[in-house]
C-alpha cells in the first residue's frame, strides 16, 4: 500500500475547481487504497467576512456513487478546519455533525488580519504580526483538542518569507517550541506542508521544522500536498520523505474514523 494524500482540496472547497473523480484517479496509478479531501471550513473571513463551508451532503453523495465506480479504493471524509477562537462551538458542531476520519487544524486568520495576503503584513508590520501567528496557534493548540493534525505550522511564515527573503523562520523558536509540546502533550500530528515548502524552497528551513520536533519529542508526522488541483497530489513527496527520513523519522501517520495509524517510510517512497 503506498501512503495516500492527506490534504487535498476539491470543488467542495470554495477556492477549487478539480473533480473528486479526478483524484481518485491519481490515486489509484500511484496505488493509493484510501482517498480523502479535507475541504475548507472557515468562518467569518477577515476578508469580505464570508464563511467558507462545504456542502457535505453533495460530496457524500458523490463518493457513494463514486464507490460503485471503483470499489478498489476506500473513501474517507476529511476536513480542513480555520482556528477562530470567537467561534468554537460553531466549529465543535461542525466537526461533530459528521463521521470524519482526519480533521486538519489550520490558523490561516486572528480576528485582525488574514495570514495569507502580504497587505496585512504590511499594515502591521512582518515581526508583530508573525509573532500574533505563532501566539494564535498557541492558543489554539493549548485549549483546543478536537482535531489530527495541525496543518501547515509555517503558512504565515510563508507570505512574510516571500516579502522578505531574509527572514529566518528559527526567530520564533520558543513559540514553536511551545506549538511542539502541545501537539506533544495532546497527541496530536505535525504535518509538513509540500505547497508551503515548495514555495520557501528552503530544504534547510524543512530540515529546521523537522529537527527542532525531533529534538523535542515530536513523533507524529504527516506529509500532505494541499492539493487544489490533481496535478499537485502528492507534490514532492519523495523529496521531503527524504528529508523527514534524514532526520531519524522512520514512519508517518495516517488516520481513519479519527483514528491513528502508521505507516512506515519504504525504500520505494523515497
Ligand atoms: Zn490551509
Ligand atoms: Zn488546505
Amino acid at each position: 500500500m503506498k501512503l495516500h494524500d492527506q490534504h487535498v482540496h476539491s470543488m467542495y472547497s470554495v477556492d477549487s475547481t478539480e473533480q473528486l473523480e479526478s483524484y481518485v484517479q491519481k490515486a489509484i496509478e500511484l496505488g493509493c487504497s484510501y482517498v480523502v479531501t479535507t475541504e475548507h471550513f472557515d468562518l467569518d473571513m477577515v476578508e469580505g467576512q464570508v464563511d467558507w463551508t462545504v456542502d457535505f451532503a453533495r460530496l457524500k453523495q458523490e463518493q457513494q456513487q463514486l464507490r460503485l465506480q471503483y470499489p478498489q479504493i476506500s473513501f474517507l471524509l476529511g476536513i480542513e478546519v480555520g482556528y477562530r477562537k470567537g467561534h468554537i462551538d460553531q466549529i465543535h458542531a461542525q466537526i461533530n455533525s459528521e463521521s470524519y476520519d482526519v480533521v486538519n487544524l489550520s490558523i490561516h486568520e486572528n480576528d485582525d488580519a488574514d495570514f495569507y495576503w502580504p497587505k496585512y503584513f504590511k499594515q502591521y508590520g512582518i515581526h508583530t504580526l508573525l509573532t500574533a501567528y505563532f501566539d494564535e496557534m498557541i492558543e489554539a493548540t493549548s485549549h483546543f483538542t478536537n482535531y489530527n493534525v495541525l496543518s501547515h505550522i509555517d503558512y504565515a511564515f510563508k507570505t512574510a518569507y516571500l516579502m522578505d527573503k531574509t527572514l529566518n523562520i528559527s526567530t520564533y523558536e520558543d513559540q514553536i517550541k511551545q506549538v511542539y509540546q502541545n501537539l506533544i502533550a495532546y497527541g496530536k500530528a505535525l504535518e509538513i506542508n509540500t505547497k508551503v515548502q515548495e514555495a520557501i524552497d528552503d530544504d534547510q528551513h524543512t530540515l529546521y521544522l523537522l529537527r527542532l520536533y525531533q529534538q523535542v519529542g515530536g513523533k507524529r508526522l504527516t506529509l500532505s500536498s494541499d492539493a487544489h488541483s490533481v496535478e499537485r497530489y502528492e507534490s514532492s513527496f519523495p523529496h521531503y520523505m527524504r528529508l523527514i527520513q534524514s532526520c531519524g523519522f522512520d514512519h508517518l501517520v495516517y488516520y481513519i474514523e479519527r483514528k491513528e495509524y502508521q505507516y512506515p517510510i519504504n525504500q520505494e517512497d523515497l
